[in-house]
């Protein structure tokens, strides 16, 4: 399909890529109970694969391909599937956040085209928009007011805190998704990947609270350390984990009983799939309340 990318400007080509990289949509499927991914907006059906459209040049594609690797191979992968939670890296660790920013933001204005008559919106988020597309094909070397904020998110087993939603290991390990989170202050996209949240700052009034998150530019060490996520984050982040119960309680009858069918007939792929396990964690922390 011919096109013009939307990152470099090019008229060429335009591949298919994804909004959230692809690696992130097998691992969830290899890992599920039943190598499906369901779609949050999309309970009605199977969703076999995550929201993708034509956008790039092949170059570009490239590009983010290069940076995705990276970050899947030496951060991801290790994560997830060996528990490591140390990894240094590089300056396309930056460049893969950004470039995970820019994606959500472009593809959550399309989204909602109607919060574009908010004038003063709009040029924020443009301005955050092309200076992240300018970081991205190297035309600005620094990430200014744009920072990226990359949040390891590990296993809850004991907290302190009452309100923690019976689905938040579910959601942690589980869960992806695309939104721009914030107030009249401050304002964030958001992209949530298995076990990490990434943060990409539109404006913020005073980021030094959550400096332990931010990734340099150049290089770094990503590694467990006191993470603190800017106020209000946590709410928003409960009412999505809830929203997992409720989408549970919205699975038309016949998928619940072919899931039923599935685990009765296939125990030990079952009970080894992270999915599963995920399901298991909540369940030793909250107990019955899972299934509420
Ligand atoms: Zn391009």
């Amino acid at each position: 399909m011919k096109g013009i990318c939307k990152l470099c400007g090019k008229n060429d080509d335009l591949r298919e890529s994804h909004f959230i990289p692809k690696f992130v949509g097998k691992w969830i499927k290899k890992t599920s109970v039943t190598g499906y991914i369901r779609e949050k907006n999309e309970v009605q059906k199977r969703a076999q694969d995550i929201a993708k459209e034509h956008w790039l040049c092949g170059d570009c594609e490239q590009l983010f391909s290069r940076w995705e690797r990276e970050f899947a191979n030496k951060v991801f992968y290790p994560f997830v599937n060996e528990g490591k939670s140390v990894a240094s890296y590089g300056n396309w660790m930056s460049k893969f956040c950004a470039s995970l920013s820019w994606r959500t933001l472009t593809y959550i204005r399309s989204k909602n085209p109607n919060d574009e008559n908010d004038g003063e919106r709009k040029v924020l988020l443009d301005a955050a928009q092309e200076h992240l597309r300018k970081y991205l094909i190297s035309e600005a070397d620094n990430l200014n007011q744009y920072e990226q904020h990359l949040f390891p998110l590990e296993k809850i087993e004991s907290t302190d805190s009452q309100d923690l939603p019976p689905s938040i290991n579910r959601y942690f390990l589980r869960i992806m998704g695309m939104d721009i989170v914030g107030n009249s202050t401050d304002q964030y996209v958001f992209t949530k990947l298995p076990s990490f949240m990434l943060l990409g700052v539109i404006k913020a009034r005073n980021v030094k609270p959550i400096r332990s998150s931010r990734i340099a530019v150049n290089s770094g060490v990503l590694s467990p350390k006191k993470y603190r996520w800017p106020d209000g984050l946590a709410s928003y982040i409960f009412e999505k984990a809830d929203e997992i119960i409720e989408l549970h309680q919205r699975i038309p009858q016949k998928h619940l009983e072919s899931f039923d069918k599935y685990i009765r007939e296939n125990p030990e792929k079952v009970i080894k799939s992270r999915q599963f396990q995920a399901f298991l964690d909540d369940y030793e922390r909250f107990g019955d309340d899972v299934f509420s």
